[in-house]
C-alpha cells in the first residue's frame, strides 16, 4: 500500500481538520495539504520522473515539509530526506551516491547545496519559489499504485563515524513505525498535534506519518528548530502537543525557567541516544507522567524498544531505577535479541550485539552491497548497540563496542560511571572516554561541562563504584562536541584528548 493515502482519505474524510501548524496558527486543513500534495505529485510526474526516481528534500522544518513527503510519495517517487544542517560536501555526497534527480532546497540553503551539487542533479526547487509554485499548478493526480515493498525513503543515517549510508526504507516498514508508534507510545486523533522542534529530516519526520494517518496536526515552530521559550509558548496554545525530543533538548527544557502549562503536553518522547537517571528523574519532576522513551535506528526506523509513560512514572515498581535507565521492551512488531558471536540469543545479563528482526527492518543500504551483507547477516539486522535483556525482558543498552573502556584488562562501560557523575548537580553534561596509557592500556577520562571539584567527584565515584572506575582526570570543558541530532561524538572527543587539548589535573 502506497502511504500517501492516508493522506488523500484524510483530505476527504475530516477536510476541514487542522493539518499543518505554523508558531501558534493553523496554516493548511486536510483539505489544502491532500489538494498540495496531490499537485506537487502532478508537477513531479510532468517532469519525466518515473516511480521509484529518488527526489531529495534539504530544508530546515517548514510547513511544506509535510506536502512534499507526501507528494513524493503519492507520485510514487522515492523521498531522500536530507539534515539541513549538514556540511555542504556531505549533502552533495548524498545527492551524489543516492542518484536524486530533483532536490527541494529551501532559500537558506539554496547557495550550500547548489555548490556542492553532482551532475546527477537535474534540478533545484526553491521551496516556495517560482519552480515550486509552477508544480503546483499541475493537475492534481491519483496516488499512484505500488506494493508495500515499494521504496518509500531513503533515509541517509546520521553516521557518528564514516560516511553516511542510505537506509532503504519500504512503504510496508514506515507503515509498521507509523503503527508501532500509534498502539504503543502514543495514542493519537485527530487534532491531536505533534511539535517538531527536532529535524523533520530525521527522528521527529518519522511521526510525521502516524500523525496524518490519524488525522493529527503536525506543527512546525516559527523558528524551524528548537528554542525552549518558543516550544513552552507553543505548548501553551496547543492543548494534548507531543514532541519528539533528544535527550539533551528535554534537559535543556527541564533547566530553562519559564511557565509551562504540562496540562497541555500528551507525551514528550524522548530516543536518539541515552538519557541518564538523574536526568529522567528531574524531566518527570517538571513535566509530570508524560514521558516515554524509544529506542531505534534508521535501519530499523525508530522502533526496536519502547518504554511507556507509565513504565516511566510509575515509581512504585520496585525495579523502577533500573527501568528509567533501560531502554525498555521490543514493540510488538519485531523480535529484538542479544546476540552472541553466532547471532544465538544469550540469556538474561549477558551482554551482546542488539539483533532484530522484522517487517519494519530495512531492506539494505542503497548501493552498498558489502554493508548490506554484513548488517543484514543470517536474516538479523545487527544494529551495532550492544546491550543486554535482564529477566524481565528489559534492554539495558551499554555503550557501543568502541566506546568500551578495557583498563587494566577490566571492562569499564562509559555509561555508568557518567550516571554517577550526573548525581552532583554541579555537572551538566559528561562524556566519559578511554585514553590509550602504556601501564594499563586505557585510563578513565572524564569530560566534564559545568562547576565541580575534582576531589566531590572522586568522592562521588568511591562512594558509587568500583575503584577501578573511577576516572584519573577530569578535563572540564564548555561544551561537548555534538552532531547535528545532539548526540555526543566520542569519536571525535577521543581524537581532541588525543591531540593534548586538554587542562585538568591526574588523580592519584
Ligand atoms: P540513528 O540511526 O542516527 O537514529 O542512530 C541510531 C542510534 O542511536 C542507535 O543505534 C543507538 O546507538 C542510539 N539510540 C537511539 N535511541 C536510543 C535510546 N533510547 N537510548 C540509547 N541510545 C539510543
Amino acid at each position: 500500500m502506497n502511504l500517501a493515502h492516508w493522506l488523500s482519505r484524510a483530505g476527504r474524510a475530516i477536510p476541514d481538520a487542522p493539518a499543518i501548524g505554523f508558531g501558534t496558527k493553523t496554516v493548511y486543513d486536510y483539505r489544502a495539504l491532500s489538494l498540495r500534495a496531490a499537485k506537487l505529485a502532478g508537477g513531479l510526474l510532468a517532469l519525466g520522473l518515473k516511480p521509484g526516481a529518488r527526489v531529495a528534500i534539504i530544508s530546515k522544518n517548514q510547513p511544506d515539509y509535510v506536502a512534499i513527503m507526501f507528494g513524493i510519495m503519492h507520485a510514487g517517487l522515492s523521498g531522500v530526506p536530507a539534515n539541513a544542517k549538514l556540511h555542504g560536501a556531505e549533502l552533495g555526497y548524498i545527492l551524489e551516491h543516492s542518484g536524486a534527480r530533483v532536490c527541494f532546497v529551501s532559500e537558506d540553503m539554496e547557495a550550500e547545496v547548489a555548490s556542492h551539487a553532482p551532475k546527477s542533479l537535474e534540478r533545484m526547487i526553491r521551496i516556495k519559489g517560482a519552480d515550486y509554485e509552477r508544480l503546483l499548478a499541475a493537475d492534481a493526480v491519483p496516488v499512484a499504485e505500488v506494493s508495500g515493498d515499494h521504496l518509500a525513503w531513503l533515509f541517509y543515517t546520521s553516521g557518528t563515524t564514516g560516511r553516511p549510508k542510505g537506509a532503504m526504507l519500504t512503504h510496508t516498514n514506515l507503515n509498521w513505525a507509523a503503527h508501532a508508534y500509534l498502539s504503543e507510545v502514543d495514542e493519537t486523533n485527530t487534532g491531536d498535534p505533534i511539535l517538531h522542534a527536532a529535524p523533520m529530516s530525521h527522528g521527529s519526520g518519522m511521526y510525521i506519518m502516524p500523525h496524518i494517518a490519524k488525522g493529527g496536526v503536525n506543527v512546525v515552530p516559527e523558528s524551524g528548530s528548537f528554542d525552549p521559550q518558543e516550544i513552552f509558548t507553543l505548548i501553551g496554545k496547543w492543548p494534548r502537543v507531543s514532541m519528539f525530543a533528544a535527550p539533551t533538548m528535554i534537559k535543556r527544557l527541564v533547566d530553562y525557567n519559564a511557565d509551562c502549562n504540562v496540562e497541555n503536553i500528551r507525551t514528550f518522547v524522548w530516543g536518539g541516544a541515552p538519557m541518564y537517571v538523574e536526568d529522567v528523574r528531574r524531566a518527570l519532576e517538571r513535566f509530570g507522567p508524560r514521558l516515554a522513551q524509544i529506542y531505534g535506528q534508521g535501519e530499523s526506523p525508530m522502533t526496536i524498544t519502547k518504554l511507556s509513560k507509565r513504565e516511566v512514572a510509575d515509581s512504585s515498581h520496585p525495579r523502577w531505577l533500573e527501568r528509567i535507565g533501560s531502554a525498555g521492551t521490543p514493540y510488538s512488531c519485531l523480535e529484538v535479541r542479544a546476540g552472541d558471536a553466532n547471532d544465538n540469543s544469550l540469556p538474561a545479563g549477558e551482554i551482546g550485539e542488539i539483533l532484530c528482526r522484522g517487517d519494519i527492518v530495512m531492506q539494505g543500504y542503497w548501493k552498498n552491497e558489502e554493508a548490506s551483507a554484513k548488517t543484514l547477516a543470517n536474516g538479523w539486522l545487527h544494529t551495532g548497540d550492544v546491550g543486554a535483556f535482564d529477566e524481565d525482558g528489559y534492554l539495558t543498552l551499554k555503550d557501543r563496542s568502541k566506546d568500551l573502556i578495557i583498563s587494566g584488562g577490566s571492562n569499564i562501560y562509559p555509561r555508568e560511571v557518567e550516571e554517577i557523575l550526573l548525581k552532583h548537580e554541579g555537572v551538566r553534561e559528561v562524556s566519559v572516554i578511554g585514553r590509550p596509557d602504556a601501564e594499563w592500556g586505557e585510563v578513565v577520562v572524564a569530560y566534564v561541562v559545568g562547576d565541580a571539584g575534582e576531589k566531590e567527584l572522586d568522592e562521588l565515584c568511591l562512594s558509587n563504584i568500583a575503584r577501578f572506575k573511577r576516572p584519573k582526570q577530569y578535563v572540564f570543558v564548555d561544551a561537548l562536541p555534538k552532531n547535528n541530532y545532539g548526540k555526543i561524538l566520542k569519536t571525535e572527543l577521543r581524537e581532541r584528548d588525543a591531540m593534548g587539548k586538554k587542562k585538568g589535573k591526574q588523580n592519584g
